[in-house]
């Protein structure tokens, strides 16, 4: 099963001749979730060939135009291929009136039912919650009310061990039961213990995105353990202070986090348009977490 970000846009503010602003697609077994929707986000996913059509739920951070201006351009462009499933949107509430405005004052109408989904302030809420997967919203500190964001498989159920069960006549409606832990004794008293028959499924995948954010370490229990962490790395350690003035953080402060939050691999970006190699970035997260990346657009980024 896949469960792979793709980076769309990697750049903080404004683009750059290689990064575009900020855009993700999480795609979890084929089933693509859109985080962030910067200018030209609808452009990237084609040039990437991400398919449109399998993203059935938008999440936006916050109401900088960095991480939404693309929303109105892709929302149409869905309706001129035709779109009829329902689209979910995770969002501040403040946007819906506005994507509603931006579709009234140019004549563009939506047939295809356009949900939002307005973000709790202030704690962990979870806001999607689907047969294998959760996704949970939780507070950054920006200058905006803005939200990171947190995908987690659910725990599979054991798996059987087909042979086993075949080889040893273990009746087909008992099968649900053992794959939830039971044991299973037949006709003639002989105890199967579960362990015999079944094996441990896969362990379940989870990534956090955080962005736009100052340095705050009181959110890494919203995310403890994650497998990957994205986490935004604006400026160099030589601008700690403008980080703090513009609510944003340094490589470092990423890695900080990713060390705290004892993830298991950290990807930085939205990184400012003045670093035209973020090498300097890499190297000062690397000397806090080891196993972090500095992502590049249109680049993916696998969980095993
Ligand atoms: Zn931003």
């Amino acid at each position: 099963m896949r469960f792979e970000i793709k980076v769309l846009g990697s750049s903080s503010a404004m683009p750059t001749k290689t990064r575009n602003l900020s855009a993700q697609v999480l795609n979890i077994n084929e089933k693509f979730f859109l985080i962030d929707c910067g200018e030209g986000t609808q452009i990237h996913l084609k040039r990437f060939g991400v398919k449109f059509t399998r993203i059935n739920h938008i999440f936006i951070s916050h109401l900088h135009g960095d991480h939404f201006f693309g929303l109105i351009g892709l929302l149409a462009t869905l309706q001129l291929l035709g779109r009829q499933k329902e689209m979910q949107i995770f969002c501040p509430d403040e946007l819906e009136p506005i994507i509603r405005n931006q579709l009234e004052a140019s004549n563009t109408f939506i047939s295809y039912p356009l949900v939002f989904i307005p973000l709790e302030e202030g704690v962990k809420d979870l806001i999607l919650d689907k047969k294998d997967l959760q996704v949970y919203s939780f507070p950054l500190r920006h200058r905006i009310p803005t939200w990171g964001f947190l995908f987690t498989e659910k725990e599979q159920k054991r798996k059987l061990k087909k042979d086993f069960v075949a080889r040893h006549n273990i009746p087909i409606n008992q099968f649900e039961n053992i794959k939830e832990g039971a044991d299973f004794t037949d006709e003639n008293g002989v105890l199967y213990e579960n362990r015999i028959m079944t094996k441990a499924p896969p362990k379940s995948r989870s990534f956090a995105y955080c962005s736009d954010t100052k340095y705050s370490p009181g959110i890494i229990d919203y995310f403890k353990g994650v497998d990957v962490l994205y986490h935004e790395a604006t400026f160099a350690e030589d601008k700690i202070k403008e980080a703090r003035d513009k609510f944003h953080s340094t490589a470092r402060q990423a890695a900080e986090i990713a060390k705290g939050a004892e993830a298991g691999k950290l990807l930085i970006g939205h990184f400012s348009a003045r670093y035209e190699n973020v090498s300097v970035l890499l190297r000062e997260a690397q000397a806090v977490f080891p196993n972090t990346i500095a992502v590049e657009d249109g680049e993916a980024y696998g969980i095993e």
